[in-house]
């Protein structure tokens, strides 16, 4: 799909939507590093495409809008706290339109036996099978085995959707 076709699929959408950002990679530059430098997310460059998309839906007023990221392991490079307090520095600054209480940050690095992430996956699950607030529940990322670990949900809701950040660029 193209960015229109994938902005215009999610404003056709009935009733309450929650929208489920992920940061590295869909809404700032991913890096693949393990040895994180000082201020490593303060500095990451941000994908215009992307917050322009999150900013026009931001916009509309039937949908609710969330941060979903997953912090890296800890080590002696950088802690959950300090990823947890820089990837917010770059929040404030980037996605002021979305509200600070609608950051959540997980911290579970699980593999499934499919080679897919469990995090997410679960954080969904327990969503879904819990939601009384919204019509729709959206998923942005750009991390296969996010997207690849939540597609049994995506059949088995049919109030949820996952969006490959690559649907929203031109
Ligand atoms: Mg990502």
């Amino acid at each position: 799909m193209t960015h229109t076709d994938t902005l215009n699929k999610i404003l056709a959408m009935k009733g309450k939507t929650a929208i489920y950002w992920d940061m590295d990679g869909t809404l700032a530059e991913f890096d693949r590093i393990s040895n994180y430098p000082k201020d490593f997310y303060i500095n990451k460059r941000p994908i215009n495409a992307i917050l322009n998309a999150a900013k026009l839906l931001s916009e509309s007023g039937n949908i609710d809008h969330f941060v979903l990221s997953k912090l890296p392991p800890e080590s002696e490079y950088i802690t959950f706290a300090e990823a947890e307090r820089t990837k917010s520095v770059w929040l404030d600054k980037w996605t002021p339109f979305i509200p600070k209480q609608n950051r959540i940050f997980t911290t579970d690095d699980t593999i499934m036996e499919n080679g897919n992430y469990f995090g997410k996956y679960d954080f969904f699950k327990t969503i879904l099978e819990n939601n009384n607030d919204y019509d729709n529940i959206v998923f942005i990322d750009d991390d296969i085995r996010h997207i690849r670990g939540c597609e049994v949900l995506e059949k088995e809701f049919n109030n949820f959707t996952i969006i490959n950040t690559l649907e929203l660029v031109d």
